[in-house]
């Protein structure tokens, strides 16, 4: 994706100030960049020669942070993926803190610079890009001045400035919610907590304080939304609720009393007098499944709030989840043809992604491999029944063909435009409808940069491909 880089955000705030930049990646670069050019002294680093590189194109000022004073330095930025804590901290994080340095990440120099703003926060182990990206199209098609970024999509200071008659709607990873100190969201969304990221947050424990730090300062709040479909969350919204700002309970999997929830696939909205029928999400092609179902209780009742729970506007927010364009990579319907729909689900980069992707579909032609995480595709067996044939890629074919031998018929495709010429022929053949679905359940780094460039090639194949075809 282009990052546009607007640098509208006034930061002057933090003019003649010397910060210390450690990341120049994604976030990193155009953040140095935004102060600069509100005047503050960056003092630019990444330990990867080829990023510092690319920021001394741009004309960032490189000083080794292993080789100064940290007493000098006012802030600093620290890129999320850099460790603060665990498995160890990165040398310089070690001198910030010694030093009493103050350490961030850019969503807490926005949350500074637009104190005006209103701030959507968004959280949870899965679903935060569907999430964020649903409340921000529910509100701009409710007529809101609103943006979406932070972990999705333009980092925290390419933004447009939005003043005050403007909403921030932002994917908060666990790893920025550590880096943020006076950030106050004024409605947090947190919709599931799973084990994830234990190495970097030391354990589960620390994954769920980073997580829980969503809701950490509340002054500004008009209210909180919290699923209820795992025992570490529904033990939050616990804790939560019985203050004086709404914490709003939402289900994909049971009624929910003064909740939202979802029941026999429609959207249930239980807060008022009689319960309100919303939408039925079994016809919402682009929100498949009931993980999908909880992502849009959890924007819908986001949404709600924002609007100050006007019944009347509950309509149009039903018509707008409707017409959700989705996401890329994430179940993505790329197209459509003869009973055969092709689906790109290249961010399911393991067989619990995985999995809610079978879940969704029936006589899957299945496209799956690449770099095998732990524990393979053995937890996706009750599935196998589901599938026509499977195409095997990348490094892992040999493990998954172990898996499969015997449940489900398999072949070896080497790389994704050969399995995708295959999955084609085949589903030519088919006489019943049927599914190509890329959704490998490996991450992509044995033949891709990244899971975004192999969604593009699948898309582009099957493009490609049945253009070609009569
Ligand atoms: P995240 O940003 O948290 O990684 P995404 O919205 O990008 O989440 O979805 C990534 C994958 O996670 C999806 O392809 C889907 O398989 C799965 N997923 C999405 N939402 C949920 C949910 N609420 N619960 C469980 N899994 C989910």
């Amino acid at each position: 994706m282009k990052i546009e880089t607007k640098l509208d955000i006034n930061l002057s705030a933090f003019n003649g100030k010397t910060i210390a930049v450690l990341g120049l990646g994604k976030s990193g670069l155009p953040a140095a960049n935004a102060l600069k050019k509100f005047g503050a002294n960056i003092l630019a680093w990444d330990d990867d020669v080829s990023q510092r590189n690319a920021a001394k194109k741009q004309g960032l000022p490189l000083v080794d942070l292993n080789n100064i004073d940290m007493k000098e330095v006012s802030l600093m930025l620290l890129s999320p993926g850099i460790p603060l804590a665990y498995p160890s901290p990165h040398p310089v994080v070690n001198k910030a803190k010694i030093a009493g340095c103050e350490i961030v990440c850019d969503i807490e120099i926005l949350a500074r610079a637009e104190p005006n703003a209103f701030f959507v926060g968004i959280t949870g182990t899965n679903g935060k890009s569907t999430t964020t990206a649903l409340i921000g199209h529910l509100l701009n098609r409710l007529g809101k001045k609103a943006v979406v970024g932070g972990n999705i999509g333009q980092p925290a200071l390419t933004l447009s400035s939005m003043g005050e008659s403007g909403i921030y709607v932002l994917e908060i990873s666990s790893y920025q919610l550590e880096l943020l100190s006076s950030a106050t969201f004024n409605l947090s969304v947190l919709l599931n907590i799973s084990p994830d990221h234990i190495d970097r947050h030391g354990s589960m424990e620390g994954y769920i304080s980073a997580k829980r730090r969503i809701f950490s300062h509340t002054s500004k709040t008009i209210g909180a939304i919290i699923g209820v479909d795992d025992t570490i969350c529904r033990d939050i919204h616990k804790d939560l609720s019985g203050g004086e700002t709404p914490v709003i309970a939402i289900s994909a999997e049971r009624p929910i009393c003064s909740g939202v929830y979802v029941e026999k696939g429609w959207l249930v909205d239980d807060r008022y007098k009689s319960k309100c029928r919303i939408i039925d999400l079994s016809k919402v092609e682009r929100l498949p499944g009931l993980h999908n179902a909880q992502n849009t209780a959890a924007a819908y009742a986001a949404v709600s709030l924002i609007l100050k729970e006007d019944e009347t506007k509950l309509q149009e927010v039903a018509d707008s989840i409707s017409d959700f364009p989705g996401l890329e990579h994430r179940q993505e319907l790329i197209a459509k043809t003869n009973g055969c729909r092709f689906i790109n689900d290249s961010k399911a980069t393991n067989a619990n992604a995985t999995a809610r992707a079978l879940e969704c579909n029936n006589n899957i032609i299945w496209i799956a491999g690449g770099r095998a995480k732990e524990g393979g595709i053995e937890e996706l067996t009750s599935y196998f029944s589901k599938i026509l044939h499977v195409f095997l890629i990348g490094e892992s074919a040999i493990e998954f063909a172990k898996t499969l031998e015997g449940k489900a018929p398999y072949s070896f495709s080497g790389d994704l435009i050969k399995a995708t010429e295959k999955a084609i022929d085949l589903a030519i053949k088919e006489d019943r409808p049927c599914v190509v679905l890329l959704s490998p359940a490996c991450s992509s780094f044995d033949q891709f940069p990244d899971f975004e460039t192999r969604g593009k090639t699948f898309r582009d194949t099957v493009k490609n491909l049945l253009g070609n075809r009569p």
